[in-house]
């Protein structure tokens, strides 16, 4: 028997931008919010069994939605130790308690973009199964890459897979690694367009438009949809062009990437919580210079060309990149909309419904969930705060007081603090070298 629960007379924000409705009524029934408003207050009367939570006072709106997520990466704190210091087992036992910690933070929904082992397909089912507690999981595998790509260098081996990535040569291997993937359970197929390599600065474009349209054109015929990992003008029209189905980062937009984006209106999202995590706090927690700098100067270019994009109507995806020391689980998820209100001038309404009705179209279920609507699924934060006056209170898990996903109710409890396993973090022998001077000098 499903359970029926009226929130009575909360500020409903509903997702679409609009202003919080006051003393507003939402009632759930099962996996669904059935009615809003009075409708909701008069169906409740008619039904028998309907637990009554007083909401007045407090803030009802829908769980939110982060679009970029790399759960099974387990924070590490470089590329050296997601590459070297990651076994299959372990990693999916971690990644099984890390998602606790976002669906804690108020996340009902992500999009895993990709991840180690194939661990994603297998955590989203065990999710759905009950076997362990998370938010609803659209998942990714292995990034593909042609020998270069993403951040780390010349760790991305010439064949096979390493970390996130699974380097693909040619057409051929595109074709049959594309419809494994598949057969694997991926839910999105992502590329790695550019990439990273020791002796340039940059990031630098290692796929053709031609290789692009190959996963694409693979990826779409078995109702697939692709998404792409791009810095610069070139790399990013060739993705739209290609057919890809959501841009990650888009950073250094020229007009010609700009006009296509607009043009075919691709979503895009630029996940900025990375950079302005390591901009803004990276100094308290010991992040280096040349890491800093790396990505100097790219939040506000991108964020102004981005904006050009959002005016034109382009759904802009609110992504965390949680799953990195500076990123981690059930942190920052709320942080990208805070970037989207400082950097490209949204309002916090209009980065609310990035995260939520927008970022639906990330886990290809626009319109049922990420709103608060009769039909829509019962995902549902409540919060004692104005969101809709300072996105930051969404960062606040103490602010919350209830949480719902699919219309059942979770328990909010802060997720235990674990231990280290032996081997899970780099351990290096000194933090410098030990030089004979350093112990002779007077
Ligand atoms: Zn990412």
């Amino acid at each position: 028997m499903s359970t029926t629960t009226l929130l009575h007379s909360g500020a409903v924000i509903d997702g679409t931008g609009s202003a919080p409705q006051l003393n507003t009524s939402v009632l759930i029934e099962g996996e669904k919010i059935v009615a809003v408003g009075t409708e909701a207050d008069a169906l409740a009367q008619s039904h028998k069994d309907v637990q009554k939570i007083d909401v007045s006072g407090l803030t009802v709106m829908p769980g939110l939605i982060d679009a970029h997520t790399h759960v099974t990466l387990g924070e590490p704190a470089s590329n050296d130790e997601l590459f070297h210091h990651r076994e299959p087992a372990t990693a999916a036992l971690i990644a099984a308690h890390n998602v606790k910690k976002i669906l804690q933070a108020g996340v009902t929904s992500i999009l895993d973009v990709d991840g180690i082992f194939n661990i994603g397909p297998a955590l989203r089912d065990a999710i759905n199964a009950g076997i362990t507690e998370g938010p609803s999981m659209k998942s990714g595998t292995f990034a593909l890459m042609t020998a270069v790509g993403g951040t780390a260098g010349r760790m991305i081996p010439d064949h096979g897979t390493a970390g996130y990535a699974e380097v693909v040569h040619n057409r051929d291997e595109m074709v049959r690694v594309v419809r494994r993937q598949i057969k694997d359970g991926a839910d999105i197929i992502k590329i790695h367009v550019t990439g990273v390599i020791p002796a340039r600065s940059g990031e630098i474009q290692v796929w053709t438009r031609d290789e692009l349209k190959t996963v694409c054109d693979t990826a779409h015929d078995l109702g697939i949809p692709v998404t792409a990992h791009c810095r610069g003008d070139q790399a990013t029209l060739d993705a739209v062009l290609a057919g890809v189905d959501i841009i990650w980062h888009a950073s250094f937009l020229g007009d010609r990437a700009l006009e296509a984006i607009i043009d075919k209106k691709t979503a895009v999202g630029p996940v900025f919580t990375f950079l302005a995590n390591l901009a803004e706090y990276g100094a308290k927690v010991g992040a280096t210079a040349s890491v800093q700098s790396t990505f100097a100067g790219e939040l506000e270019h991108t964020g102004a060309r981005l904006r050009q994009a959002y005016d034109a109507g382009v759904p802009l995806l609110c992504g965390s990149e949680s799953g990195f020391s500076i990123t981690p689980y059930g942190n920052w998820h709320a942080r990208e909309m805070e970037v989207f209100v400082q950097h490209m001038g949204l309002t916090p309404l209009q980065a609310i419904s990035c995260a939520t009705y927008t970022n639906a179209h990330a886990i290809q279920q626009f319109g049922q969930v990420g709103i608060i609507a009769p039909g829509a699924q019962a995902d549902i934060l409540v919060l004692d705060g104005h969101p809709e006056k300072d996105v930051a209170v969404l960062g606040n898990k103490s602010s919350f007081r209830h949480l719902f996903k699919k219309g059942r109710a979770i328990t909010l409890a802060e997720v235990p603090e674990r231990s280290l396993l032996r081997g899970e973090r780099i351990e290096p022998w000194s933090a410098q070298l030990l030089k004979w001077d350093l112990i002779h000098q007077k």
